[in-house]
């Protein structure tokens, strides 16, 4: 059996890295909420009411809370926003300070530690923005932000200048203008609601932005990027089910970066959304402590695919001001990779990317399978390292054989 092992030394992984222990789809539960009712611990506005917010909540939920968790929390309310959903809280294990899921909702004093190639907006955004919450940095799709809130905020947010409005971005998106440019565009084939999360709307909300999108000519294809299927399954109704199943094309990109998130909950709600025609893609970030580890990743990648999601995209962790103890390195990434890649089944491999610092938009990044070209052939290798020759010529052109001489037909 695979065994995950961080240190990569042979003695037995803690349990919580046993690959039986990653692979199995555990209930969250009501865990520290047993008082609560069924009926409100499944309302996705109870569970929204009663998210932890204050280092005073966290503390008392989690009195094992570390010295660089106690100042990251006190302060985070003049930055990036601390919210957990009582869900997600659940899956946190208070006895282990490297718990993945602690990593990435609980803050940390480090994120005030800044460095010089840091920045506020790592991907260039703000500058490709024509109107207040539209990015169009490709030729044929947009990216339209509805919204700056989330469920609950990850530590390393790509768009933590604007989301939760901490640090006084004042993000305000205009629908109209934002729909205007999409009308007046028609090279947009493409438009990919995001935020903040699109989830966190009313159905009757959300529904009249598909529906403006959708009377757009051009508009073949719409998506939504959310986090809600995994720190609010809660939300995925079936009701919001049927009304997102009136849109398609319509795809949803979920973002899950551990095979802990993969709950008995995720894997309904997930089901929900397939069973609307829904396809499900999802887009991790590499983060250090979480799951910089070829075990953990395969686990994720495999158990996604027993949700019907897809894996999408794996981020290299923006350059996000503050975000250096939550980022590992372009070397780790590719080592994942290649132990995926042939490893596993295609469908659970994803496709690795940095999106470029400063707004390049998303480079893949591949480990090196073409060892040489030279004037006859290109030498590859496959995932197990055997080397292989494909014929070809310098300029690419298919070898032709010379041809056979055409003997003379004998005249009898
Ligand atoms: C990621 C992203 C998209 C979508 O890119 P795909 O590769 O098509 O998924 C579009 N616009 C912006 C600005 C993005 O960052």
């Amino acid at each position: 059996m695979h065994s995950v092992n961080l240190t990569g030394d042979k003695e037995e992984p803690p349990s919580c890295l046993r690959w039986e222990v990653l692979k199995e789809f555990h209930p969250a539960g009501k865990g520290f909420w047993t008082d609560v009712s069924d009926t409100d611990w499944n309302d996705w506005h109870w569970q929204l009411k009663h998210r932890i917010t204050t280092v005073e909540q966290l503390q008392r939920l989690m009195p094992t809370l570390t010295p660089e968790e106690f100042a990251g929390a006190a302060l985070a309310n003049h930055k990036l926003a601390l919210a957990i959903t009582p869900y997600f809280f659940n899956l946190i294990d208070p006895a282990d300070e490297n718990c993945p899921i602690r990593w990435q909702v609980i803050p940390r004093v480090q994120e005030t530690h800044t460095a010089p190639w840091e920045m506020s907006d790592p991907c260039g955004e703000d500058s490709h923005s024509p109107v207040p919450g539209l990015v169009h940095r490709y030729p044929d799709r947009v990216l339209f932000l509805v919204t700056d809130r989330c469920a609950a905020y990850c530590r390393y947010c790509t768009r933590s200048r604007l989301v939760s409005n901490a640090s006084g971005y004042d993000f305000h998106p205009e629908f109209d203008r934002q729909i205007e440019y999409v009308r007046q565009h028609p090279q947009v084939r493409d438009v990919l609601l995001s935020g903040g999360d699109p989830l966190l709307f009313s159905d009757e909300k959300l529904e009249y932005l598909l529906d403006r999108l959708r009377a757009i000519p051009h508009v073949e294809f719409l998506r939504i990027g959310t986090r809600i299927p995994i720190f609010l399954p809660q939300r995925i109704t079936p009701q919001l089910c049927g009304m997102l199943r009136r849109y398609h094309p319509l795809f949803v990109s979920i973002h899950s970066n551990h095979p802990r998130e993969l709950t008995a909950e995720v894997r309904d709600a997930l089901g929900r959304l397939a069973d609307a025609g829904i396809p499900l893609g999802n887009q991790s970030v590499l983060l250090r402590n979480v799951n910089d580890n070829p075990g953990v990743m395969l686990a994720q990648v495999q158990k996604l695919l027993m949700c019907r999601v897809k894996p999408y995209y794996i981020y290299q962790c923006d350059l996000i001001a503050g975000s250096a103890h939550l980022r590992t390195s372009v070397r780790k990434g590719l080592e994942i990779m290649e132990s995926l890649r042939g490893h596993t089944t295609g469908y659970a491999v994803p496709q690795y990317v940095i999106d470029a610092p400063g707004g390049g938009g998303k480079v893949p990044v591949n480990p090196d399978y073409v060892l040489s070209r030279n004037a006859d052939r290109v030498v590859i290798r496959n995932y197990e390292g055997r080397v292989f020759e494909y014929p070809e010529a310098a300029d690419g052109t298919p070898l032709v054989a010379a041809p056979k001489e055409i003997e003379e037909p004998e005249l009898v």
